[in-house]
């Protein structure tokens, strides 16, 4: 039988062997509206999200909005080409042409095409012009996601922080909310339910301390949008859990030189 002195010292081993493996675990990749700056892509477009999903991203994010008439549909800005989304039909909004000669895509088209894909989904609900409209945009959101069968790889993120509160009541597990500016410190975050912080690369610097914060309350860090070399290097060094960036091939090299 084993003495109380040789299990305390096989717990340490354990234990310290874990804290080793955590500290080599490298950041995720996270496409930043998809892998857009390659041949034929463009930001948020269904090519720029097949495409990082063929480097082997960890996920794909993309920014949601809902029509006047209240259909989804992926792009980053309130207006496109001039048009206002949520105060225009979804016949006017998907008519856009994107950069690279596809239509301004639904919710619907783009979960369509990442159905058969391996790529996890960031999905980022926009703040809306009123809150009944947010509102509906989050119960169409979670709708078309389950429909999908794509809860197990989705996670929200959001710069309201009222669709925070609702998604992280509202999306079923295992979906992870993430809140999007650092006007929260870690521990409100967690307070809320908040699976993690995912700030910009400017926050996370000007609050170093909230990484440790972060982490030793369980949660996580995603930091964006990390495009030059040195700021990627201080991500992965300090320990970030994700990476969103418009560069992940650069970040794929750096991570690669790391192991
Ligand atoms: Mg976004």
């Amino acid at each position: 039988m084993k003495s109380l002195l040789q299990i305390a010292a096989t717990a340490l081993l354990i234990t310290g062997g874990a804290a080793c493996a955590l500290a080599a675990s490298q950041p995720k990749v996270i496409a930043h509206r998809g892998y857009w700056d390659s041949p034929g892509s463009a930001q948020n477009s269904i090519r720029a999200l097949v495409k990082a999903d063929s480097i082997g991203c960890y996920a794909s994010e993309f920014d949601v909005w809902l029509t006047a008439d209240s259909v989804a549909v992926v792009n980053h800005d309130p207006e496109f080409n001039g048009v206002h989304i949520e105060s225009s039909t979804a016949a006017e909004v998907t008519a856009l042409k994107l950069a690279n000669g596809e239509n301004l895509p639904t919710l619907e088209e783009y979960l369509t095409a990442a159905e058969p894909l391996g790529i996890r989904l960031v999905l980022e609900l926009k703040a809306h012009d009123s809150l009944s409209h947010e509102r509906l945009a989050i119960s169409k959101i979670l709708e078309a996601v389950d429909r999908h069968g794509l809860g197990d790889r989705t996670d929200y993120i959001t710069f309201s922080p009222t669709a925070f509160a609702t998604l992280v009541r509202e999306a079923p597990a295992p979906a992870k909310v993430y809140y999007l500016t650092g006007n929260m410190i870690p521990a409100q975050v967690k307070f809320l339910g908040g699976a993690g912080i995912d700030y910009s690369f400017g926050d996370i610097s000007k609050h170093p301390e909230w990484m440790k914060e972060a982490h030793d309350l369980g949660l996580e860090v995603n930091i964006w949008t990390v495009n030059k070399e040195a700021d990627m290097r201080r991500c992965i060094e300090d320990g970030a859990d994700y990476i969103t960036t418009n560069d992940p091939e650069t970040l794929f090299n750096l991570l690669r030189e790391r192991k």
